[in-house]
């Protein structure tokens, strides 16, 4: 039987800028547009970072929430995850606007050399996101960008501050960071099937590896994330103009790999979120 897969799509990020590619969608109409035309095509996840006029990344609750209305009426159930990341904002506003209650929230789990920063994420900071998203019920999606992480987030289970069911996300390609090596992907799965048996799984190959590593989950049985975010990073590879089409690309191969996109409501059974209101 074909296994549906939760095709996420990360439509815009907190680092590309306009001028770098002209699909890229920042204003709150661009990115509702941006996010219907995926819904239509079969991605049944977003995430999303939100930008201030001058395309900074923004933590202001005001534009996160108009964008979520606005998803939310044109895209109905499909999942909504808020970034928490750091690119451009301060650690104490990265929450700031999860009392908005999104279906899902990122959680990184650890510290971790990006190109030309360290990308933050203490001990303490992270147990604090844990804390505010078991609050307002919100489900992590827990982000891996280095090896550690993945124990880390053992660890937050054991402490009671994720559930026993969480969503991991390897993060692959980073320069600095965790390699998009197919010998990686398969040790981070073991132990993955190791240490916390029953989560679920996603990877996102960044840059050029974005659509190899898309496969790789397809293949796999892992869930797949796409889109400009991700794909626009740090280099110049192009694998499509629009976050659509970059999700179409995915929809047209799940039939070799005997996969078919999940429907909002079976990603939302699949990931144990609450149905659509
Ligand atoms: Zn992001």
């Amino acid at each position: 039987m074909t296994s549906p897969v939760i095709i996420t799509v990360a439509i815009t990020g907190g680092v590309t800028r306009k001028k770098d590619n002209d699909a890229l969608p920042v204003t709150p109409s661009e990115q509702i547009e941006s996010t219907h035309a995926c819904f239509e095509a079969g991605a049944s996840l977003v995430h999303l970072h939100v930008r201030n006029d001058d395309e900074s990344p923004s933590s202001d609750p005001e534009l996160f929430g108009r964008v979520q209305e606005g998803i939310r009426k044109h895209c109905p159930g499909i999942i909504i995850q808020f970034s928490t990341g750091g690119r451009g904002r301060e650690q104490s506003a990265r929450g700031a606007m999860l009392y908005l209650r999104p279906d899902m929230a990122s959680l990184a789990t650890g510290s971790v050399n990006f190109p030309t920063n360290i990308y933050e994420n203490p001990p303490d900071f992270v147990e604090g996101l844990a804390r505010t998203m078991l609050e307002y019920e919100i489900k992590p999606e827990i982000e891996v960008f280095d090896l550690a992480m993945l124990y880390n987030a053992a660890n937050l289970v054991k402490k009671g501050l994720l559930s026993e069911q969480p969503h991991i996300q390897f993060v692959m390609g980073i320069p600095n960071a965790m390699p998009a090596r197919r010998s990686v992907f398969d040790f981070l799965r073991s132990e993955l099937k190791e240490i916390l048996p029953s989560a679920t799984w996603v990877a996102a190959g960044i840059a050029r590896h974005q659509w190899d590593v898309n496969q790789w989950c397809l293949e796999a049985g892992g869930h797949c994330r796409t889109g400009l975010e991700d794909n626009t990073r740090f280099d110049k590879t192009r694998l499509a103009t629009s976050n659509a089409e970059l999700v179409v690309r995915i929809v047209d191969i799940c039939e070799q790999y005997d996969r078919r996109p999940a429907t909002v409501s079976e990603a939302r059974k699949i990931l144990g979120l609450r149905a659509a209101a």
